[in-house]
């Protein structure tokens, strides 16, 4: 079930666009830069629902954009990209980036399910020239807290995909920060739809 979540909604965190007595802004903390700069292109079925995770990420990163791609009209979101220089795709598969040689200025991550952004790649030919990184799967990773049922237990959701990259690519302590926003963001969450009970935290489940 996927809850949209339309700005100026009431009873919302303007910044977050969580229910306001589930605010995560305490935790998002002032805005920091990252190294790659990540630039998102988003779904536009992502944009408002209020279990998307590119948004929290904007929040806690002062250099990450968010391009929303129109299904019709793809052409401002190929013509950004045509503007990158020395820029990495996090996806699977692909020409792997040289990691060994050199760190890209800029980290475009795809935010959309597996099929959206499948679509992304055929309608975006500029992605297929762009060296792709890939993640690992997380040791530990089915037992990361999550809102959206996963198609694998290793999948993540797009903030958890920006940490772990970041992680690998900035540093442990960027990682690390991305990550705690996630788990209070689907803690808080799941607490405000009532799902969770006093077993939460003793082992967290993903979903
Ligand atoms: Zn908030």
């Amino acid at each position: 079930m996927r809850s949209m979540t339309a700005p100026g909604a009431p009873g919302r965190c303007q910044r977050c666009l969580l229910l306001s007595a589930w605010c995560v802004c305490d935790v998002v903390g002032q805005a920091q830069p990252s190294r790659p700069e990540v630039l998102v292109v988003r779904h536009q079925w992502e944009a408002f629902k209020s279990t998307g995770t590119a948004r929290l990420a904007a929040l806690a990163l002062s250099n990450l954009r968010i391009l929303d791609m129109a299904a019709e009209n793809p052409e401002p979101i190929r013509e950004a990209l045509r503007s990158l220089q020395d820029a990495w795709l996090l996806y699977p598969g692909g020409v792997a980036a040289d990691q060994t040689v050199t760190r890209p200025k800029t980290l475009v991550v795809l935010d959309g399910t597996w099929r959206q952004t499948r679509k992304m790649l055929r309608r975006l030919p500029e992605l297929s020239r762009l060296p792709r990184f890939s993640l690992a799967p997380p040791a530990g990773a089915e037992a990361r807290p999550r809102l959206r049922e996963a198609p694998r237990p290793d999948a993540r959701s797009t903030l958890e995909s920006i940490a772990d990259a970041l992680s690998e690519l900035d540093s442990l302590e960027c990682g690390e920060r991305l990550l705690a926003l996630h788990a209070t963001f689907v803690e808080r969450t799941r607490r405000s739809r009532g799902q969770l009970d006093a077993s939460w935290g003793a082992a967290g489940t993903g979903g």
